[in-house]
């Protein structure tokens, strides 16, 4: 279809990569977009952009994308515990700062003939085009005042980030857990530009009040970094900041808030970006899903013949991908949320957690990229040298280890084992009250030599089960056998290596 007026409200990156993909393919349109602040005064620090979004970026408008590859910073990827750092050159990783970013593509929306009206704060019932483009951001102006009609749903989570930098370009991004007399905080920090690096650093809520920073919170004008939390924190990742400190942008602790809805459009006004949808920043996708979902309307619109088609079509193709990646980043959310419970574990091994667990990536293809550190972390689980560990076959090499001197081998026929406790795992969170109270009654069952889990065959339920098998080994001291189907070889032996299970039995669910 051919459109005549869109009137985006928003010049984040959703809103002007949008504006600039439709005013491209409708030249004859009038093409405008609102932001309430000046062009310069975006927070925050860098942003990541992964491989493939890299290569759906250029798919789409490869002017643009030359230009965001040319302000950006490539770097590799490490993860930093107990006195060591290991690397990995893992994929073409770049990252770009936000108002870099936000500058490139608003002057490649000016070039292709959008119009801009900074310093202004709209609500869509007040623009009048054929198409609303409502790219308003988590905080969703447009989302809030048709929350019924969007289905609008907003999970909070319980933990705290803060999104700090420093003026320095990290040789390469970490992972760094640090302990303090409060307790675990946690930097997720990777450099975007010459003199800058993203230091975005997250904790629980105990270590939180425990520090103080509750208070600092509280105090803080709304508009102010939190100075405090800065300082503190500059000085506990000393190490990791090589000198620099930490510095703040509008820094505050925050709770990440997880947006989904159940329709993106209403009438001729459609939601884009974290308006729609957010997945926690611990998958980086954020920045990723708004600009996709721009190039996913663009689409919808030119091979509709009306709008409402167009926007149902948008939906029809977007929705799975998001969803699904909001799925893989509630665990990658859990996944962090429980990473101090790990820190016994070899950076090695801690790597294969980290690269495995949301079940999208298992050992082997981990290896592909990282030999040598999947090498060193089987010889941890394995407890033997190097030299001794398989690549050849490596999913038999790990099964075929033994458990101390009662277990030959980590493939077990569970029947053959006495006095398991059978419980089947049909929980929705491994983390949530009703997983504490079953961790907890298992672990005062004294008459179990064990626990056999079972679940559904849906690899959902399976890496949930997974999880709780995690908690029950480390919360209690039972023996931990999974049950699973052999056509879930790889999670079992990803669990294995990563010590969330003792034994698995891949004869299928009982
Ligand atoms: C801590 C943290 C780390 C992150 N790290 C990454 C990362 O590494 N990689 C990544 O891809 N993403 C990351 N993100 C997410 C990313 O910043 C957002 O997902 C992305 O900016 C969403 O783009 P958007 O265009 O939908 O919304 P926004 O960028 O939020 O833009 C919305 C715009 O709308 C404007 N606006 C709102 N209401 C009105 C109104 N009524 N009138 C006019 N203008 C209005 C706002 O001023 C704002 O400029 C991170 C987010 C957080 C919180």
């Amino acid at each position: 279809m051919k459109l005549r007026s869109v009137d985006v409200l928003g010049g984040g990156p959703g809103g002007l990569y949008a504006a600039r993909l439709l005013k491209l393919r409708h030249p004859h349109s009038r093409v405008r977009v609102f932001e309430q602040a000046e062009p310069a005064s975006t927070f925050g620090f860098g942003v990541g952009l992964a491989t493939r979004t890299q290569q759906n970026l250029e798919a789409a408008d490869p002017e643009t994308f030359a230009a965001i590859v040319a302000n950006s910073w490539s770097h590799e990827m490490s993860m930093a515990v107990g006195g060591r750092q290991v690397s990995l050159a893992l994929d073409n990783l770049i990252a770009i700062g936000r108002s870099t970013l936000l500058d490139v593509l608003r002057s490649h929306a000016a070039d292709a003939g959008v119009e801009f009206s900074y310093n202004s704060r709209v609500a869509a019932a007040e623009l009048d085009a054929e198409l609303v483009i409502a790219a308003d951001g988590v905080n969703s102006g447009t989302r809030d005042a048709r929350a019924e009609v969007f289905g609008a749903r907003i999970d909070v989570h319980k933990g705290l980030y803060l999104w700090a930098g420093a003026d320095v370009a990290l040789p390469r991004a970490v992972f760094a857990p640090v302990r303090t007399e409060y307790g675990t905080f946690v930097a997720h920090a990777y450099p975007y530009a010459s003199d800058r690096s993203t230091f975005l650093i997250e904790t629980d809520e105990e270590t939180w009040r425990r520090a103080g920073f509750d208070v600092t919170t509280e105090r803080l004008p709304f508009d102010a970094s939190d100075e405090d939390a800065l300082g503190y924190l500059g000085d506990a990742f000393a190490e990791h900041l090589h000198g620099h400190r930490l510095i703040g942008n509008r820094t505050r602790w925050l709770r990440f808030r997880t947006v989904s809805c159940e329709r993106w459009h209403d009438g001729n006004v459609v939601l884009l970006g974290d308006a729609a949808h957010t997945a926690h920043y611990s998958i980086g996708s954020g920045t990723k899903l708004a600009m996709e979902g721009g190039i996913a309307l663009d689409a919808a619109i030119a091979d509709a013949s009306d709008l409402e088609e167009a926007l149902a079509e948008y939906e029809r193709v977007r929705r799975p991908a998001v969803e699904h990646l909001q799925e893989t980043a509630a665990r990658s959310m859990s996944w962090w949320d429980s990473f101090p419970t790990r820190l016994d574990l070899p950076v090695e091994q801690l790597l294969v957690s980290y690269m495995t667990r949301a079940g999208k990536v298992s050992v082997d293809r981990f290896a592909t990229s990282a030999a040598d550190v999947v090498r060193t972390a089987l010889a941890q689980y394995a407890r033997c040298d190097v030299s001794e560990v398989d690549d050849g076959n490596r999913n038999e090499w790990v099964l075929r280890q033994p458990l101390g001197k009662s277990f030959g081998s980590r493939r077990v026929r569970a029947s053959e084992i006495p006095g398991l406790r059978p419980v089947r795992v049909s929980l929705s969170d491994p983390w949530g009250s009703a997983a504490d109270t079953l961790v907890k009654e298992i672990g005062a069952d004294e008459a179990a030599s064990g626990v056999l889990l079972t679940t559904a065959a849906d690899t959902g339920s399976v890496l949930t089960m997974l999880d709780v098998a995690e908690r029950i080994r480390r919360e209690t001291d039972m023996l931990v056998v999974a049950q699973l189907d052999p056509s879930a070889t790889d999670l079992a032996v990803g669990a294995l290596v990563t010590e969330r299970v003792d034994l698995v039995d891949l004869g299928g669910a009982a």
